[in-house]
């Protein structure tokens, strides 16, 4: 049994989608062990999205084909844009445990860009959102939800988001 966290991020919320969203995982047999609506503030956000997390956005930016001259620098555009967008409004935070949960999820959410995300996946299915478009227009890259990446990103993002009597394994 694995436990890992998602966000239903601004752009899911406003598109009102919290039911189907939590449907596809449930569906998965996947269980809700824990459930809040949160407005983050910026301490929140920089523990989620750490400043470590630069050069991976940088490189991100690069492989949607930005022509980036210091990927650092571009790195760090991306992750103003995206702790900023994570508190334009509430969101809902999960937790969802069962077998293989981490990549199980990873596979339902489909890939970080909704324009190269497989059919099927929520990020394929509600965003037509692209990387290369957000990054155009300077903002980050609206793909409905958040998926831990890894069990130990797990471990450490539920820690962040939830209490430990908030969960109810
Ligand atoms: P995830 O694990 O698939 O969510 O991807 P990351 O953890 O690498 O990135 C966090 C979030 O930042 C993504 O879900 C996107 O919303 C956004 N993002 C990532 N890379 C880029 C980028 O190169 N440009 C823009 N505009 N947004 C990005």
């Amino acid at each position: 049994m694995e436990r890992t966290l998602v966000i239903i991020k601004p752009d899911g919320m406003e598109r009102n989608i919290i039911g189907d969203v939590i449907k596809r995982f449930e569906s998965a047999d996947l269980r809700i062990v824990g459930l809040k609506m949160i407005k983050a503030d910026l301490s929140l956000m920089k523990k989620h999205y750490p400043d470590s997390m630069i050069p991976i956005l940088g490189e991100k930016s690069v492989k949607a084909g930005a022509k980036v001259k210091d990927v650092n620098k571009q790195g760090k555009r991306v992750l103003g844009w995206l702790r900023k967008f994570m508190m334009s409004s509430p969101v809902v935070a999960m937790v969802l445990q069962g077998e293989n949960a981490v990549k199980k999820v990873r596979q339902i959410v489909g890939s970080t860009d909704p324009s190269e995300a497989d059919v099927g996946t929520i990020r394929a299915d509600y965003s037509n959102d692209s990387i290369a478009v957000a990054n155009a227009e300077n903002r980050t890259v609206r793909n409905i939800v958040h998926a831990s990446g890894s069990l130990d990103e797990a471990k450490k993002e539920i820690s962040i988001w939830f209490k430990d009597n908030e969960i109810f394994g």
